[in-house]
């Protein structure tokens, strides 16, 4: 057999890397795709064939591949300061990523990690130390919401309610409680989504009256639960959580590491229902999708409440590239992307642009629920076939799309750079995999 280097590439993947999220053997039959480079919203396979990346590579992309002005400000860093400890130094680019993210928020002090999950665990521990801090060593549980993802290293798995992700380390976690999810799919017959995010604050103070006292901190996706099939809720759960966190002295974390950064129509998700959280975890988007850096901004009250003569008081937790200043130039560059033209009003308009080409997959036969919020796109699709996800992103790929449903709910959640000649790709292909899918057992 001639030497097939792409062939020879999988191969050795297969041997070498432990992909995530990933039964290893299942890559016997659906070959991984070998990426050689990616430029806008495309990826080119080892054999020039392009993908819409039309889930942004996990979420984490907005203004497509090798975007030149990233690029520039990381080639500019590089050869000024590639990297620097933050325990006891500091740097420009930090510095002036937390006074520009505090101004956004409004919560000025800024903690970083290098992943979601590293965020979601910086956010529980400050929340409990602060507490402790406090003499109330005693609220130290979290409460989630049902279907809540926040990531998967051991802390954050005691918030993720996701059974697959979670079940074979259960002896290792401390589960939070869960309270019910605002999902308006769930709400019950003849109510509304907005009377279903009342039903469920109305459960959540029920709960909170009576744990408060051993309760430090309330975690929420604000508005979109992605990772449970993009559950999309009505801003009022969050006001009204946020008034509930309130009277019981309990912190409220937004966990707006794949929501933020315009994913939702707003700059932040949270800020749909006027109120703001006093912890907000970032990732994903943070760098454009150029490097992985996670933060955890907070209050001066939390802050203030760590700051002693006594060491012991302070929060020590670390990470070794913390503040990695490339990372940090990354984030600089990606919101000086924001400032430079209004990339949530052209999102509203490319968003109504694919929504028409999305006319017949809205109304396909197949399709359960069609719900949208600013650039998240989701549909329900009628199968009983547990292999439905596995097929479609295969059928998927030959449409030249990089789609990977969640169970049966198929998804958008593209960069914010599409042409017309990607929307409309993207909308006649989902709807030819879907076809296909359904229709070519
Ligand atoms: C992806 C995600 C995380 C975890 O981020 P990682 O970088 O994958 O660790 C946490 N919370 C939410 C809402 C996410 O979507």
């Amino acid at each position: 057999m001639p030497h097939n280097p792409t062939t020879s590439l999988l191969d050795r993947s297969r041997r070498a890397v432990w992909h995530p999220c990933s039964q290893m053997k299942a890559y016997e039959t659906q070959p991984l795709l070998a990426v050689a480079r990616a430029e806008g919203v495309w990826l080119y396979d080892t054999e020039g064939r392009r993908y819409l990346d039309a889930i942004s590579s996990w979420w984490v992309n907005l203004f497509g591949h090798q975007h030149p002005h990233i690029k520039a400000a990381l080639k500019a860093q590089l050869d000024t300061l590639d990297h620097v400890m933050l325990a006891g130094c500091t740097h420009a680019p930090v510095v002036e990523l937390s006074e520009r993210l505090g101004a956004l928020t409004s919560l000025g002090h800024a903690f970083y990690g290098s992943d979601g999950a590293s965020a979601t665990e910086i956010a529980l521990k400050m929340s409990a130390h602060y507490w402790r801090n406090l003499g109330r060593p005693g609220k130290s549980r979290f409460i989630g919401l049902e279907h809540g993802y926040h990531g998967e290293t051991v802390g954050a798995l005691s918030v993720t309610d996701i059974p697959i992700f979670r079940e074979a380390y259960a002896p290792l976690v401390r589960l939070g409680a869960t309270a019910p999810s605002p999902d308006a799919r769930l709400a019950a017959p003849g109510r509304s989504a907005l009377d279903h995010a009342r039903d469920c604050a109305a459960a959540l103070e029920a709960w909170l009256q009576q744990h408060h006292d051993e309760t430090a901190a309330l975690i929420v996706e604000p508005l979109v639960q992605c990772a449970a099939g993009m559950a999309m809720h009505d801003a009022e759960y969050l006001r009204l959580a946020r008034a509930l966190c309130d009277r019981y002295q309990v912190h409220l974390v937004a966990d707006e590491i794949a929501v933020g950064f315009g994913r939702t129509g707003s700059l932040f998700a949270y800020q749909q229902a006027g109120i703001t959280p006093d912890f907000v975890c970032l990732s994903k988007g943070l760098t454009g999708g150029m490097l992985p850096l996670s933060a955890v901004l907070t209050t001066d009250a939390i802050y203030d409440a760590f700051y002693s003569d006594d060491t012991a008081r302070g929060f020590l937790h670390s990470h070794s590239y913390t503040g990695n200043p490339l990372a940090c130039r990354a984030a600089l560059a990606t919101l000086e992307l924001f400032d430079a033209s209004d990339v949530l009003g052209a999102n509203r308009a490319t968003a109504q642009r694919l929504d028409e080409l999305l006319q017949p997959l809205h109304r396909h036969a197949a399709v359960e629920s069609s719900r949208r919020l600013g650039m998240i796109w989701a549909w329900d699709i009628a199968t009983q076939d547990p292999g439905f996800a596995r097929r479609y992103h295969a059928a998927a790929l030959q449409q030249g799309l990089l789609l990977r449903p969640i169970g049966r709910t198929l998804y958008f959640m593209p960069p914010y750079v599409m042409d017309d000649e990607a929307l409309v790709q993207l909308a006649q292909g989902a709807l030819a995999a879907l076809e296909q899918t359904l229709h070519h057992t």
